[in-house]
């Protein structure tokens, strides 16, 4: 997921029926992916914190080879998104939010709800992210499913810009340097980078945390410290800007108040436990209790108790090419964690 810009700091405040059906899959199957998922986790539980976002990176690099695979023109979104958080367990990692993809000017926080009917098309952006324990790779790529060369065009220059900005990065790089460094390399290919959007630091449980890494010309003094940091520049022809669209159905629990009916208790319950403070949606919920819990997500968000994410749309409606790298950030080396 990005980071909507507002002044350097995310505006999101901490203060610290029916039931969709699973595939059915054959026995023999079903006991492979548990013997897997029993290894996988042996593993994991005896990982140190670094090993366990090196992990979270390469997950996130299987996942994104099998997406590649998976995803054809008039593919409904809701299987690519379901198959790829479904490929993110297997693998031994937990989704770290809900997968984004967004066609042509739907730039980012579109996620297919239970019912979704949209099928791909277009230039699709496919950002997902992987946990574990809290420790996160957020990573992003586009297809082209029209074979336009436009498009074709969008997406290397989006692929060249990320691979500008995490080559010359480093330890007390400035946000100045790396802004200037994106734009460059956008312009230079005849493309405007989205303006207000912009990559950011990533902490344990925390998403967008701390500095956020914008992707155009400023005079930011900041310097990189230790860390891991989500380069995730957007391209496209038009305006270079985007607007806040419809809501998005994706939400961060900002707010653990009490809430009325048992239904909505359930499900904050059950979001601390599963989610804590990463963004989760409506999807998930149903997928867990059912239609009759989008009553009590309602219920939740009229009490106050999550941010609700918007799509975000290009102004001019132009289409918009995106590519995401997350960087583990050392004094003495850097770590392209979803690029293994
Ligand atoms: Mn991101
Ligand atoms: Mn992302």
């Amino acid at each position: 997921m990005t980071e909507k810009q507002y002044g350097g700091q995310t505006k999101i405040n901490r203060n610290k029926g029916t039931k969709a059906k699973n595939i059915e899959q054959p026995k023999k199957t079903i006991k492979i992916l548990q013997k897997r998922k029993r290894e996988n986790s042996e593993k994991i539980s005896e990982m140190n914190d670094e090993e366990k976002i090196i992990e979270a990176g390469k997950i996130a690099s299987k996942v994104k080879k099998y997406a590649k695979d998976i995803i054809k023109k008039g593919v409904p979104l809701l299987e690519i998104a379901e198959k790829i958080e479904e490929k993110i367990i297997e693998f031994g990692g937990k989704p770290a939010f809900p997968t984004n993809l967004g066609i042509n000017d739907v730039t980012a926080h579109y996620t297919p709800s239970y019912d979704d009917k949209t099928t791909a098309s277009g230039l699709l952006k496919v950002d997902l992210g992987v946990h574990i324990d809290g420790w996160i790779a957020d990573s992003a790529f586009s297809v082209d499913l029209e074979n336009d060369e436009e498009n074709k065009k969008l997406i290397k220059a989006s692929e060249n810009a990320v691979e500008t900005a995490i080559k010359m990065i480093k330890y007390q790089t400035t946000l100045g340097e790396i802004g200037g460094a994106i734009q460059n390399e956008i312009e230079s290919e005849g493309f405007y980078p989205i303006t207000n959007l912009s990559g950011h630091m990533i902490k344990q449980y925390e998403l967008h945390a701390g500095i956020t890494i914008p992707n155009v010309k400023n005079s930011s003094e900041i310097k990189l410290e230790e860390g891991i940091y989500a380069i995730e520049p957007f391209i496209t022809k038009g305006s270079g800007k985007v607007y806040d669209g419809k809501p998005s159905e994706i939400y961060l629990l900002s707010n653990y108040k009490n809430v009325r009916s048992p239904i909505a208790r359930e499900v904050l319950q059950y979001i601390i436990e599963e989610y804590r403070t990463l963004p989760f949606c409506s999807r998930w919920i149903v997928k867990k209790f059912g239609t009759k819990a989008l009553f009590g997500l309602k219920e939740l968000e009229n009490n106050g108790n999550f941010h609700h994410y918007n799509q975000l749309i290009e102004s001019s409606h132009n289409k918009v090419a995106q590519s995401e790298q997350t960087i583990l950030l050392k004094k003495d080396k850097k770590i392209i964690t979803t690029l293994s």
